[in-house]
């Protein structure tokens, strides 16, 4: 490679994108408004990104609203080719990808590289499948009639996104919306909007049509909340805390536009006497400690039994101890930082309420003591003994945080694994193929995993109960939240006679 180049190259790899994306364009936000994105290894500022307010989600919403039309009747095996060019254009700029992810959330790059980059890219090609399969149906009626269900897109779908795994969730949302024939404005998080303004980028290289996809960085107050207020938005898809969900039913309202909530967890993993404790300790350690625990199907509850629960949590202590904390783009680093500052102290505000109510800290609680990382949101492994009413076993922490419960029989584990608001993902681990069943089929909770955790498929529906939302995402199931059945009568035969016979 000559210098010229290479300089070319590298100014590509560095490049970060900044502003709106509205109707194939990036454009600066109409107030000029900037905010500052920092990178939580050590607070240093990353970029200042364009900040959407109500007039550019009202531009963005028109566009989308403007390109739906065509896009909309365009056959539906050419917008699956643009997903799958897509896919393919994330892979040839994995590593870009996947260091600007790690820069903007904390991500430990050995994740971004081998989990959030690919699992993207999977998802985008497995919608990219979907779009020309996913069928209409037609019903079997009285004699002399034909009837038939058309799935129908919903229109514009707006689309407000977390920050825990941003990247990934660009994917999860706009994938099946855009299969499905919608057109979207996404909300990123306001902390973490860089991946997918990178994505946009790529979308517009791929041929996507100008307005298709809008991605409009805001506050969640003010550019999330008056998108899911928005006239013109048919649908509103959320992920995030269970409080903000309730905001957005709130603001759903006004033109009873569709809701799709994925909001908190509060994730069971039950540890029976006949367990393979080897493989227990192992999925443990990635259900909680993967990301920082900061997702919504972390095993954030350890419930273990009786006859094991020392030998299990001495173990499990020095396995947690060993886990290497450090800077996000060192390839041997395990676990990196929270995601903001704001959140670091939340995570920790929760290691005084667990004192308050009687738990013990087995591990953690506290920032690492390596000057290297003194300035970032870093949180140690934290192990913590409580009580199943405990605020530390009820409250989401999103964090690496994990209580540990005893319990002495099934009945007694299903009760405390059931004893929550939330329902989302749950888990245990057993050899008796009679109780895994039986248990599979008793646990409240979308989502369950049997001597495994935190498996996820873009084919697997993904979602919850309870406090944990409603909706699908994934697999078929979401093709029908993005799509409305209508269903068309045919009289086909000339001898019908109309209601009454006369
Ligand atoms: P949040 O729910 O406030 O934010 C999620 C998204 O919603 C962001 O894009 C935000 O800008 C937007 N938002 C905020 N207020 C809004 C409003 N009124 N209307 C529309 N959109 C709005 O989450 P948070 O404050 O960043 O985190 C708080 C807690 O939420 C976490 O500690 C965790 O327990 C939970 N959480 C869960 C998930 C998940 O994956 N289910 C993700 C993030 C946070
Ligand atoms: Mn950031």
């Amino acid at each position: 490679m000559n210098t010229a180049r290479s300089a070319e190259f590298d100014d590509r790899a560095s490049r970060i994108q900044t502003q709106l994306f509205i109707g194939g364009r990036f454009v600066p936000a109409q107030s000029g408004e900037t905010l500052a994105v920092l990178n939580p290894h050590d607070n240093s500022k990353l970029a200042d990104i364009a900040l959407a307010g109500k007039a550019d989600i009202d531009r963005a919403v028109s566009a989308a609203k403007a390109a739906f039309p065509a896009w909309s009747r365009m056959a539906a095996a050419d917008r699956g080719r643009l997903l799958l060019k897509l896919a393919d254009a994330i892979e040839a700029n994995a590593e870009r990808l996947a260091r600007l992810e790690s820069l903007d959330t904390g991500h430990p790059i050995r994740d971004t590289r081998f989990l959030d980059v690919p699992r993207t890219a999977a998802t985008f090609r497995y919608f990219g499948g979907m779009a020309d399969k996913f069928e209409g149906s037609v019903i079997p009626v009285e004699q002399g009639f034909l009837n038939y269900l058309l799935r129908e897109p919903v229109g514009v779908v707006g689309q407000v996104v977390p920050w825990n795994f941003p990247l990934m969730f660009t994917s999860w949302k706009m994938a099946p919306a855009l299969a499905a024939g919608n057109c979207v404005v996404m909300k990123p998080a306001e902390l973490t909007p860089l991946s997918s303004l990178a994505i946009a980028e790529l979308m517009a290289e791929v041929g996507f049509p100008d307005g298709v996809v809008n991605i409009v960085p805001g506050l969640g107050g003010v550019a999330g909340q008056y998108l899911a207020e928005h006239p013109d938005v048919s649908k509103i898809t959320f992920t995030g805390s269970t409080k903000i969900g309730r905001e957005i039913v709130r603001a759903s309202a006004g033109n009873l536009k569709k809701v799709q909530l994925e909001l908190g967890g509060k994730g069971a993993n039950i540890v029976f006497e006949d367990a393979n404790l080897d493989a227990v300790l192992q999925g443990s350690a990635f259900a909680i400690f993967h990301n920082q625990g900061q997702a919504c199907i972390a095993g954030s509850r350890l419930i273990v039994h009786r006859s094991l629960v020392d030998a299990f949590t001495e173990r499990f202590v020095r396995l947690a101890s060993s886990i290497r904390v450090g800077d996000p783009l060192d390839p041997n680093t395990e676990m990196g930082p929270l995601t903001s500052p704001q959140h670091r102290d939340r995570v920790l505000a929760y290691i005084d309420i667990a004192r308050e109510e009687g738990g013990e800290i087995l591990l953690g609680g506290k920032p690492p003591a390596h000057a290297s990382l003194a300035n970032g949101c870093y949180v140690e492994p934290t192990i913590v003994r409580a009580k199943p009413t405990d605020r530390v076993c009820q409250e989401e922490v999103f964090g690496p945080f994990v209580t540990i419960n005893t319990f002495d029989t099934e009945a007694e584990a299903l009760a405390i694994a059931n004893g929550t608001e939330y329902g989302l993902g749950a888990g245990f681990w057993t050899r008796d193929l009679q109780r895994a069943h039986r248990l599979a089929r008793d646990i409240r909770s979308g989502m369950v995993w049997i001597n495994t955790y935190k498996r996820v498929n873009p084919g697997s529906p993904f979602g919850g109960v309870g406090a944990s939302g409603y909706g699908r995402e994934m697999g078929f199931d979401v093709m029908r939240e993005y799509t409305q059945a209508k269903s068309v009568w045919v009289n086909v035969d000339a001898q019908t006679p109309p209601w009454y016979p006369r």
